[in-house]
């Protein structure tokens, strides 16, 4: 369970809100019960529960499981697609490992804009499930031409693109990196000349079939992981 509080031996964090109501009211948590918790800060700790409320439970920490994780160095840059769609990205992403999520509005992005909150809860309840004890950093969307402005040369930055580029697979997965990957209608001509303008870019694709904007993402992302994911 994520609590957005620094967690250590001394500490007695309290659970509230939405996770309160969960470990209360579907979990049924009452004092005794074990919990395992992370602060994105210092990583994972056990902890029990010393006193269940209607609203709120307080917890002791018992000792520390885990430190925080280290993120491999990849950012997934993509052009928001529309909700369920969306959501999923940021779900297998944050599974997969990403250090961050980049939403990159493009000439043919259909969503106008995008509800950090709703993602910020994605990425929370992801890293929940997998056991993750590090958030990734949700950055600020921005449009593609800002994106490559301020592009860091250091950082590969990985254009998937159905309509050429040599098979990603195939390549040496460079690190650190960043994947790009377009809307439901794809990256027009003039987005393509700018990005392959950048000395940072390179052209990748992802078989003979041009897949979902969804699938796309996390198919680069796994590739990009196997080589440097762990
Ligand atoms: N119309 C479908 C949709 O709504 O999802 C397909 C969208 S596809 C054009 C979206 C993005 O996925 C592309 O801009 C590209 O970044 C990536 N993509 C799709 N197929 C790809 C392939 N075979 N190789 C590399 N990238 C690909």
């Amino acid at each position: 369970l994520f609590v957005d509080q620094p967690l250590g031996a001394d500490t007695a964090p309290t659970v509230e809100g939405a996770a309160a109501h969960y470990l209360l009211h579907v979990m049924r948590a009452k004092p005794g019960d074990p919990l395992l918790l992370f602060d994105n800060r210092s990583g994972e700790w056990l902890a029990t529960v010393t006193d269940a409320g209607k609203r709120a439970l307080t917890l002791r920490i018992e000792r520390q499981t885990r430190a925080r994780e280290a993120v491999p160095d990849l950012w997934l840059c993509f052009a928001p697609v529309k909700k369920a769609r969306l959501d999923w990205i940021v779900e297998k992403a944050t599974e997969l490992g990403v250090a961050r999520l980049q939403p990159v509005f493009t000439e043919r992005t259909i969503v106008e804009r995008v509800k950090r909150e709703r993602i910020e809860a994605q990425i929370v309840e992801a890293c929940e499930q997998c056991g993750r004890t590090a958030l990734p950093e949700l950055a600020e969307p921005v449009k593609l031409p800002q994106l490559l402005k301020g592009w860091p040369a250091a950082r590969a930055l990985l254009f998937a693109d159905e309509a050429g580029g040599a098979p990603m697979a195939g390549i040496d997965a460079p690190a650190p990196a960043a994947i790009l990957t377009g809307p439901e209608g794809g990256f027009t001509d003039r987005e393509r000349a700018a990005l392959l303008a950048v000395p940072a870019v390179r052209h990748v694709a992802l078989g003979p079939r041009i897949l979902r904007a969804e699938t796309a993402a996390i198919a680069a992302t796994a590739l990009w992981m196997a080589a440097h994911g762990d």
